[in-house]
């Protein structure tokens, strides 16, 4: 069993208000005209255009990432994420509700199979922040959401799995829901021989650092899984002093901390952007990962960046950046027997 030391850390990341992280999820913004309020953007300007997005996709950001955008600032590259736009009711051709035909990789119920050795297990439908572009954004979580008999089938499916020592917790934001659930789904899953590492692909411990609380701490430093923690970050700002704190905490207790990133107009498509990001994450104890190009999904047309600029910007951190700084530009394609690296020199 792999024994790491848990850390108490509540108080140093609630200092601010001591607002817990439960508390500060159900008090995140959901309406459009709070949101531009907040923020001192003229609602004459942008009410429209947001409730339109907002009625095909809410809005949901929580404070402590508000409060990192600048005031009156529409271009600011974390609003720019999170702002509904008339944009989104546009139909474009090539962009899909599914653009990477997951439906079709339902292996049952909350379990996703995409890959030989891995397995993605929906925890749960909910996210601390809607990205607006998500490629999940029109996901049917409702058809997924486990109920008492799916886990048994779920454990059932993974135990009669030998090729898979993977399971990834996804969502929505797996951290979305309590430790007291995720722990009890770790031990489940370290009962079966052939599944060695644990992943979570999160968001949270960047749009709510408090996330990163000593219950978590505690099943994920006690749990005889090696853990991996796939956080997502588009840019530099994102990472605050709390954020760092918190990551440091993750460190402490032995999960390994990797950052994917999407390429987002108007967000992080400038070579100096993506740099500094990678400097900012190396910092805070997170290795670059993976640079995904755009996923073409429904209702986000306006973030995608052409795969020739993607080459040309991933080619600039390459003379910036020693190898190790620099993520893997990738693709997913469905079908294909994991993600597809988009060559930098064709
Ligand atoms: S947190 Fe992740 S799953 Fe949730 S909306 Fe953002 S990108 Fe999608």
């Amino acid at each position: 069993m792999i024994q790491r030391t848990p850390t108490r850390i509540e108080a140093h990341l609630s200092e601010h208000d001591g607002r817990s992280w439960q508390q500060l999820l159900s008090e995140s913004i959901t309406s459009p005209e709070i949101l531009l309020d907040r923020l001192g953007l003229p609602a004459e300007h942008w009410l429209s255009g947001a409730r339109a997005g907002h009625r095909l996709f809410p809005v949901r950001v929580p404070e402590p990432f508000l409060n990192r955008m600048e005031r009156g600032n529409p271009e600011d590259p974390l609003l720019r994420q999170v702002l509904p736009l008339d944009q989104e009711t546009r139909q474009v051709p090539g962009f899909v509700s599914d653009p990477l035909a997951e439906e079709g990789a339902i292996e049952t119920t909350g379990l996703i199979r995409k890959y030989r050795s891995r397995a993605l297990l929906m925890v749960t439908g909910q996210c601390a922040v809607n990205c607006r572009y998500c490629f999940r954004r029109h996901f049917p979580y409702d058809d997924q959401r486990l109920g008492p008999g799916d886990r048994q089938q779920v454990l059932d499916t993974l135990a009669d799995s030998p090729e898979i020592n993977e399971v990834i917790f996804s969502g929505g934001d797996p951290l979305a829901a309590s430790d007291r659930l995720l722990a009890q789904w770790a031990s489940a899953i370290s009962s079966l021989p052939h599944i060695r590492r644990l992943r979570l692909h999160t968001r949270l411990p960047v749009v709510i650092p408090q996330r990163v609380c000593d219950a978590l701490l505690k099943w994920l430093s006690t749990t005889p899984l090696q853990i991996i923690m796939v956080l997502h970050i588009n840019h530099p700002a994102e990472i605050d002093r709390p954020t760092r704190r918190a990551l440091g905490y993750l460190r402490a207790a032995g999960v390994t901390l990797l950052n994917q990133s999407v390429i987002l107009k108007g967000v992080n498509d400038q070579a100096d952007t993506l740099e500094q990001l990678s400097e900012s994450l190396f910092e805070a104890g997170v290795m670059p990962y993976y640079l995904h190009a755009f996923d073409p999904v429904a209702g986000a047309h306006h973030y995608d960046v052409p795969d020739d600029d993607a080459r040309a910007l991933v080619r600039e951190l390459l003379a910036r950046l020693p190898g190790f700084l620099v993520p893997r530009l990738v693709r997913e394609v469905p079908g294909r027997p994991g993600k597809t690296p988009l060559n930098l020199f064709p």
